[in-house]
């Protein structure tokens, strides 16, 4: 379901009757250089309208603030217990510590006293200002390399009404602006606010209906909708970016129809093939997820070869990982 989960409190900054818009960021990577040209500040916006069971950024799939724990880096010392005002807090021989959700307020205390950082609380609510602090602290950077923001997640469209103002401030700044989105919304979010942005990454992930709904737990229309009108209307400013996933789409059936559909649509973007990996299990365990795909190696650029073949073939641009 697609939800807006915007966010406004009052705080001393703002006036009684105007609410401060803030955004739910999970993540902020400075010096980025995967995400867009030059070097880049890359904001991760918490909260997916997707649930993809290959996501290598669980904690990036929830609204919420998420509480996380590093079994491996906890010692035992039964700080966070003691400290727990709400008494959510138990110790397994086996598990480390366990905490009640029904009991935890997420306040944070047990992750702040962690002196290991084997409690960590996911996702902060940030004001327009602090994230244009963060942003500027690079300004120089981009300047020299002609860098600039990335917008991820999650899917940072659903917080389009912060996006509504960040993105105005950064073109003021003339600061590069990129988004990475997976599409699943409709298309008038995308349309009102493309002018500003630089850089579109758009995510196809399978042409077939049913087994995109399957693994990630949402229909393909919305995305095939914002694929076709970004590769037709924007191409240049657009890279269409493709997942390759063991069991889902790698291998030649799927390949044969996506690289059809792009053909079919006069494809002229460059498209990115993006290999699996497994990067994000340890991050299930610390979220208490189940992780399906728990068992599947990564894939290497050398097993994405015959697509990027099979992709030159139709006539399409085709490159292996992201640039
Ligand atoms: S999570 Fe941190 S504070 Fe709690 S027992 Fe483990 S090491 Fe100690
Ligand atoms: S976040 Fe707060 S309530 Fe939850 S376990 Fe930690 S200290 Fe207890």
């Amino acid at each position: 379901m697609i939800t807006t989960d915007v966010l406004r409190t009052t705080d001393s900054s703002s006036t009684a009757c105007e609410p401060e818009l803030q955004a739910q960021i999970f993540d902020v990577e400075y010096y980025g250089t995967k995400d867009g040209p030059g070097i880049r500040t890359v904001l991760f916006f918490k909260g997916c309208d997707l649930s993809c069971r290959w996501c290598h950024n669980p904690e990036s799939q929830h609204a919420a603030v998420q509480l996380m724990y590093h079994r491996d880096h906890c010692i035992g010392c039964g700080r966070c217990i003691d400290e727990c005002p709400s008494h959510a807090l138990s110790i397994d021989s086996e598990r480390g510590v366990v905490t009640d959700p029904g009991l935890c307020t997420l306040c944070g205390r047990c992750a702040s006293v962690c002196a290991f950082g084997a409690r960590t609380l996911i996702g902060e609510r940030m004001s327009l200002e602090q994230v244009k602090r963060i942003i500027s602290k690079d300004l120089e950077f981009f300047r020299e390399s002609n860098g600039g923001v990335t917008i991820t997640g999650g899917e940072p469209m659903l917080q389009r009404a912060f996006l509504q103002q960040l993105l105005p401030w950064l073109n003021e700044q003339k600061i590069h602006t990129a988004i990475e989105t997976a599409g699943v919304y409709p298309l008038h979010w995308l349309t009102a606010l493309i002018d500003a942005i630089d850089m579109v990454f758009i995510d196809f992930k399978h042409i077939d209906r049913q087994r995109h709904l399957d693994m990630t737990g949402s229909s393909n229309e919305a995305s095939l909708e914002a694929l076709e009108y970004l590769v037709r209307e924007h191409a240049q400013k657009t890279i269409v970016r493709i997942p390759v996933i063991p069991g889902f789409n790698h291998d030649r059936q799927s390949m044969d129809r996506m690289f059809s559909h792009l053909q079919r649509i006069g494809c002229t973007s460059t498209i990115e093939l993006l290999p699996y990996h497994n990067l994000g299990n340890s991050k299930y365990r610390s979220l208490a997820m189940d992780n399906e795909f728990s068992g599947h190696p990564s894939l290497n650029e050398q097993q994405l070869l015959p697509w990027k073949e099979l992709g030159t073939a139709f006539g399409l641009t085709i490159r292996i990982g992201a640039v």
